[in-house]
């Protein structure tokens, strides 16, 4: 049987990117007839390793995972749950942090360029931020995850926890699964509309470049409409010098089916693809429009399945834990 985990981070509201990026892998692995077991999480935890407000990270953390309901994820057929509610996380964390070392942890990609955020807003970096891809590798590992459905910027981390399982499994014995990340064949990276060489990130300030999944039809066409480009003439897809049009290309190829190279020899100009980009944004998120309004009405059946989703989780967790602090001689 093959175990399907990921996790998203109640860091802000989720966009267009989480959505392209690993909702909608998420939704697709939870299908009738769909022989995985398949696990969810919102993993707050990850959430204090910057700055925070207790009561935001509680209300994006309810949020997000209403988001995922409305996007489709059915709790009969997948476990959805918060990573707090579920001590196995952070017990497997602490055998982890003595397995990796402080020298891969600081050549982390996402470390270096968040650290260096904190740092010039005079916060200070917190240690946590340092090993929260190791808490990642432990949210993974404790499942024994086959397939971690993730964007292109969590392959590093996901790497990581492939790393951590092989040296753990050699040197204690076998217990961990070697996960692997499962990425979508397009718009694995969405860009940010306004400045599409840095992704399209939640927890990024709020502009125009960043589409939300209940931005109103009108707001979402706004965005797109105003995405920045290039003035080289006519449509082409290339990321390196065309990064605005081959990330609208790919957006509108993952909402459509479409191949954003094929796509793009169908225009000769921007103000028509950004027309069809708009429509076809719309669409695809409509339906979890529609949803989160009636999933947001009820926030007490929310909680049941993020309770429910809890105790299954860790049922299948302990046991994992458990095994791995008698190898580690505990
Ligand atoms: P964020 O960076 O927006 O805070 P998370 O770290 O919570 O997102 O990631 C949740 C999932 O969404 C991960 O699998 C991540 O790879 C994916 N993801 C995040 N941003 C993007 C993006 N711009 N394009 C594609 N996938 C993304």
């Amino acid at each position: 049987m093959t175990t399907i985990f990921s996790g998203i981070k109640p860091t802000g509201h989720l966009t267009l990117g989480n959505y392209l990026g690993a909702v909608r892998q998420w939704v697709a692995a939870t299908g009738a007839g769909a022989p995985e077991e398949t696990l969810y999480c919102v993993v707050d935890l990850h959430a204090l390793t910057v700055e925070h407000d207790p009561a935001r990270v509680r209300r994006l953390s309810r949020q997000a995972a209403t988001l995922l309901l409305a996007a489709g994820l059915d709790p009969e057929m997948c476990t959805l749950f918060l990573q707090s509610h579920v001590s196995e996380h952070t017990r497997l964390h602490y055998l982890l942090e003595c397995t990796a070392s402080d020298g891969e942890l600081r050549r982390m990609i996402q470390y270096k360029e968040k650290a260096a955020k904190a740092e010039a807003a005079g916060q200070g970096v917190r240690l946590s931020l340092l090993t929260y891809p190791v808490l990642m590798a432990a949210d993974i590992l404790a499942y024994r995850a086959d397939e971690v459905p993730v964007g292109e910027d969590q392959r590093q981390h996901v790497e990581l926890a492939r790393d951590l399982a092989v040296r753990f499994n050699q040197r204690y014995g076998p217990t961990f699964t070697v996960p692997r990340a499962t990425l979508p064949a397009v718009a694995a990276r969405v860009m940010d509309l306004q400045d599409p060489t840095s992704k399209m990130g939640k927890s990024h300030d709020v502009t125009t470049g960043i589409v939300y999944l209940l931005d109103e039809p009108d707001v979402v066409t706004r965005k797109v409409m105003r995405a920045v480009t290039d003035n080289l003439g006519g449509v082409a897809y290339d990321r390196a010098t065309r990064p605005g049009a081959a990330n609208l290309l790919d957006v509108l190829a993952a909402c459509t089916g479409g191949d954003p190279v094929e796509l793009a020899a169908g225009y000769d100009g921007y103000g028509a693809l950004k027309r069809d980009v708009a429509e076809a944004v719309v669409e695809t998120l409509r339906p979890v429009r529609e949803r989160h309004a009636e999933l947001a009405a009820d926030p007490a059946a929310v909680e049941k399945v993020l309770r429910a989703g809890a105790e299954r989780a860790r049922s299948l967790a302990r046991p994992v834990v458990d095994r791995a602090y008698e190898a580690i001689g505990l």
